[in-house]
């Protein structure tokens, strides 16, 4: 078995436990702030308690940096994300669940279960290191090195000749090899780190990032409906108790950050979906001008001292060619 060579290194026993539960503290903290929203602003309307949350959240973010920076405080990313998925699970089998259809109850416990299986799974998949054995490994290391320390973030490599196996392997996409700084690693088809999910994505984990996007916003979406019908009984029932409670107001807030979330969600779907369509990679989009590959150069006129360097994308073969690449990497 060849052995990776840039494997990620697994955080300290005792450091992970420590992240796990500042993450677990701030998800608790973020989550009881965020229920101050409908306890003050219930007659506001729900834009404007939207906009609200995303502000607290906001708070939550800039606070977290400076608790990072000062006090040497971490929390750990995707124990975050995993964390409110609990906390949301939870508050919908204590308060929630009664006041929703069985079916729905089917649907959003289905919709939760298969979330944490797929959040496990690509916490723990391989993005595509590259594991061309050891001499090639090396070759490509003293490669990239020089690069990376040249760009000083992301480096990509033509890696022609650098490994006959993985070149055969990989030919029809070309490779398109980038250095991730945060895994310190080499990816192949590498698309950017997912600090949520505290891995890269590339070719191998793809698709069940893709996947798992459209898990979460099925979720979110199944989770606003049962807290908004739970919404709507609980008013005509007693309206002063579901403004005032505690299990009120964080049903009603956990709706507006499901909300929240979808909305940025669909932004970043629709993103990728592009980016499939295309044949374009995110960390490509954005550092293009740091690849060759994707620079055509406009030479000057007569008369003009400068040429012009234009984006060109060599990887696109049309929608329907690109989608198939896409759907055929994870067979690879
Ligand atoms: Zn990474």
């Amino acid at each position: 078995m060849v052995e990776l060579p840039y494997q990620r290194k697994p955080l300290a026993r005792g450091k992970l436990i420590g992240r796990c539960t500042v993450s677990c503290i701030s998800v608790l903290l973020s989550q009881f702030a965020l229920s101050l929203i409908p306890r003050f602003f219930s007659a506001s309307p729900l834009l404007i308690q939207v906009a609200l949350s995303a502000l607290v959240l906001l708070v939550f973010v800039v606070l977290g940096r400076w608790c990072r920076r000062l006090l040497g405080v971490h929390a750990s990313a995707p124990a975050f994300v995993f964390f409110n998925v609990l906390f949301v699970w939870a508050l919908y089998f204590a308060v929630i669940r009664r006041a929703v259809s069985l079916v729905m109850d089917i649907v959003f416990s289905g919709e939760v279960t298969m979330l944490i299986i797929g959040l496990c799974s690509i916490i723990a998949s391989n993005p595509g290191l590259v594991t061309c054995g050891s001499s090639c490994a090396n070759e490509l290391v003293e490669s990239l090195d020089a690069e990376v320390e040249a760009h000083n973030e992301v480096v990509e490599t033509s890696a022609s000749g650098l490994c006959h196996e993985s070149l055969t392997k990989g030919s029809t996409l070309g490779r398109r090899i980038k250095y991730c700084r945060s895994c310190k690693a080499y990816i192949e088809g590498f698309d950017h780190h997912c600090p949520a999910f505290g891995n890269c994505i590339g070719q191998n984990n793809h698709a069940l990032f893709m996947v798992l996007l459209a898990g979460f916003l099925a979720t979110e979406a199944s989770y606003v409906v049962c807290s908004s019908q739970f919404a709507a009984k609980s008013q005509i029932i007693d309206r002063t108790t579901l403004e005032t409670s505690l299990s009120g107001n964080l049903a009603i807030s956990t709706m507006l950050f499901s909300i929240l979330q979808l909305m940025w969600q669909v932004v970043f779907m629709s993103w990728h979906i592009y980016c499939i369509c295309f044949n374009i990679r995110t960390d490509e989009w954005i550092n293009w001008k740091k690849y060759p590959e994707f620079q055509h150069v406009i030479e000057s006129q007569p008369g003009q001292s400068f040429s012009k360097v234009r984006f060109r994308n060599p990887y696109d073969k049309g929608i329907l060619e690109n989608v198939k690449e896409f759907l055929a990497l994870e067979e690879k």
